[in-house]
């Protein structure tokens, strides 16, 4: 018999009468549809896991980046405060995707009349009294593209404010590479949106060379353009860079100086060899020999002697850099400049004779790269340096631009803090134009830790990681925004990109996970996607299949929204039996665990810890003690530990009001 058949005359009778009876047929329907799952536990919709990023988070077997390789040749003129350039970009497509043309960064753009941060005027973004001014402060810069070639002819571009489309003639097929060829040059900026510029003579020079935007799987091109708020998000590659200064400067990058012979003393050099192998820094130029040519730049051999070096002359820097996102660099004829040594990693910080606190700094950033290569990754590469300047903070591959600071815990903080971006995003290389939390955030939560055991056994050291959770009245406002809105659309980026992630990697790790399962997820995620770009959801599929517990409940209240919490003990009810019904109200919209601190008849006292599956079946939830374990007072988060926004409803009984 065929299936036909068993359709019966009953069913179609069912469906005339249906058809008669439509109220009822209606009703039916309806009770039929579908009610969206409204538990707090639900799962949170993440990107389905495919070939190239895989279920547990880590990348798939067909993950695949982009791969940019630079040449640079750069000339920095400080009697024409300007820098010039000339650069081949090695373009090597890995993706499956063929590609009709490629999308480039000139962010210098930022400082164009037509900019879009000119032509807004946006006031400076202000950290606790710190300015980093985007506005470029009415100085009138820009990149002028002087040419760019593909493949060895002129390529049709169209730039539009920081971002640049170049098209190309042959599109790039999946496997095959693609050579660009510019030249470029622009003005120094003062102070180029907060993150490079010049102060006098001393140069920090960054996010200067037309670039490649990453392409991935996710997004295609990430061109998400240079507004100020997000700082960047580049491909892996290596560098070769000739960086052409007066013979009067010392100069700081990223990558190996390939030709210390030429361009520091023997004496320098000695001295830097002993850094190396050295706990406790080492002046390469000490106070009395900064500025003084004879003493800090090398002889050169003229008409068969050696001869004190001509202060009109140049002097070429050679650096080379393997599996970097960018290259930076600093130049500067005052430098005074100490060194240590960390696991070969020589430490080093240069800086102007009248940066007072400069002293200590070297102890500060060897105990940082330190404490994080120790806790978390090893630190990857040959040497982990900070120059002083105006530049208020920032990072960038093996070197940071850093300010003299007011006060040693500033210091600290500043150094230590840069120092930790070497992690997140230069190791770990999430979209920071997209989500600043996944590298200030990240970043700040290892800062604290780092600071605190600087600090030890002072004030400081012993409070400064409760600091995001102090923070939380006064930052998590009616108009407060979720940590995965974009950077540039963030009114209080020191809370949302900063301070609030930090606080919600302590609840994780020390409410939630607790600190073994927790740095053990973490530190996974990091080596998983070490110079790699991972996404929201990578992160939070590899948290939760190395921990074992699923953490969307969590993500969902500190990520996704601005959920409060608000616990309390809504009444303690004795029992016949001689113990006592605790009723734990949860009246916010975001889940934690609770911590209940009870007291019973005979006096004694007794924590319990419930796990985040109390809220399975809503609230309140009903602790039961023990018969005859009589509770007389009861108090959730005792230790104070979590943002609970209303604390009056904490303690049963309740305290009675004056
Ligand atoms: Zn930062």
């Amino acid at each position: 018999m065929s299936m036909m058949n068993v359709i019966s005359r009953e069913c179609i009778g069912t469906l005339a009468a249906m058809l008669i009876f439509a109220p009822a047929a209606i009703a039916q329907t309806q009770s039929l549809q579908q009610v969206a799952d409204s538990s707090p536990f639900r799962p949170l919709d993440l990107p389905t896991p495919n070939e190239f990023r895989s279920a547990s988070g880590r990348p798939g077997p067909k993950y695949w980046q982009q791969r940019v390789d630079y040449k640079i040749s750069a000339t920095l003129d400080p009697a024409r405060n300007e820098l010039r350039g000339r650069e081949t970009i090695h373009y090597i497509n890995h993706s499956p995707d063929t590609l009709a043309y490629l999308w480039m960064f000139v962010e210098q753009n930022l400082c164009a009349p037509t900019s879009v941060t000119n032509q807004l005027n946006q006031p400076p973004l202000v950290f606790l009294g710190t300015a980093f001014d985007f506005s470029c402060q009415g100085f009138n810069g820009g990149l002028h593209l002087d040419a760019l070639r593909v493949g060895g002819v002129a390529a049709k571009h169209t730039i539009y404010g920081t971002t640049m489309r170049v098209d190309l003639r042959t599109p790039l097929a999946p496997g095959s590479a693609v050579d660009i060829n510019a030249a470029w040059h622009f003005n120094v900026p003062p102070q180029g949106g907060g993150r490079m510029g010049h102060d006098g003579p001393l140069y920090e020079i960054a996010q200067w060379y037309p670039r490649m935007a990453v392409y991935d799987d996710v997004h295609g091109w990430n061109h998400e353009p240079y507004i100020g708020a997000g700082e960047f998000y580049l491909e892996y590659g290596d560098f070769d860079v000739s960086l052409i200064v007066p013979a009067s400067y010392i100069v700081a990058a990223t990558g190996e100086l390939l030709n210390p012979e030429q361009v520091l003393t023997p004496m320098q050099r000695a001295r830097l060899a002993a850094a190396r192998k050295s706990d406790t820094a080492i002046a390469i130029i000490r106070a009395n020999e900064a500025g003084n040519m004879d003493l800090t730049r090398p002889r050169i051999y003229a008409q068969g002697e050696l001869s004190a070096l001509n202060p009109e002359a140049s002097l070429v820097w050679h650096f080379a850099a393997k599996n970097v996102r960018d290259l930076a660099f600093a130049g500067g004829p005052n430098f005074r400049w100490d060194a240590s040594g960390y696991n070969g990693i020589l430490i080093e910080d240069l800086y102007r004779p009248s940066a007072d606190k400069w002293p200590e700094v070297n102890r500060i950033g060897r105990e940082a790269i330190k404490y994080y290569s120790e806790q978390w990754y090893p630190y990857p590469w040959s040497h982990a340096t900070t120059v002083e300047g105006p530049i208020e903070g920032m990072e960038y591959p093996m070197l940071t631009f850093t300010p003299n600071s007011p006060t040693r815990e500033d210091q600290q903080w500043v150094i230590a803090h840069e120092f930790g971006h070497e992690w997140f995003p230069m190791i770990v290389g999430s979209n920071e134009r997209l989500y600043p939390w996944m590298d200030e955030g990240f970043n700040t939560f290892i800062d604290l830790g780092n600071a605190a055991q600087y600090f030890r056994g002072t004030a400081y050291g012993d409070t400064i990681e409760v600091h995001p959770l102090h923070l939380y009245a006064e930052h998590a406002t009616p108009g407060e925004q979720p940590l995965i809105t974009n950077p540039t659309q963030v009114r209080d980026l020191f809370w949302v990109g900063y301070q609030k992630p930090a606080l919600m990697m302590q609840m994780l790790r020390y409410e939630v996970l607790g600190k073994e399962r927790f740095d053990q997820a973490f530190r996974e995620y990091i080596k998983a996607w070490a110079f790699k770009h991972p996404t929201p959801a990578d992160f939070f599929r590899v948290m939760r299949d190395q921990s074992g517990m699923d953490l969307d409940w969590f993500w969902r209240g500190w990520i996704y929204s601005t959920a409060r919490l608000d616990q309390s003990i809504d009444s303690v009810v004795p029992r016949p039996d001689g113990g006592s019904n605790v009723y734990v109200g949860n009246h916010g919209t975001m889940l934690m665990p609770a911590e209940l601190t009870l007291t019973l008849a005979d006096g004694t006292k007794r924590t319990v810890k419930l796990p985040i599956e109390m809220w399975n079946l809503g609230s309140p939830f009903i602790y039961r003690s023990p018969a005859g374990e009589r509770v007389t007072r009861a108090e959730v988060d005792a230790r104070h530990t979590l943002p609970d926004t209303d604390r009056g409803n904490n303690v049963w009984p309740r305290a009675r009001s004056k």
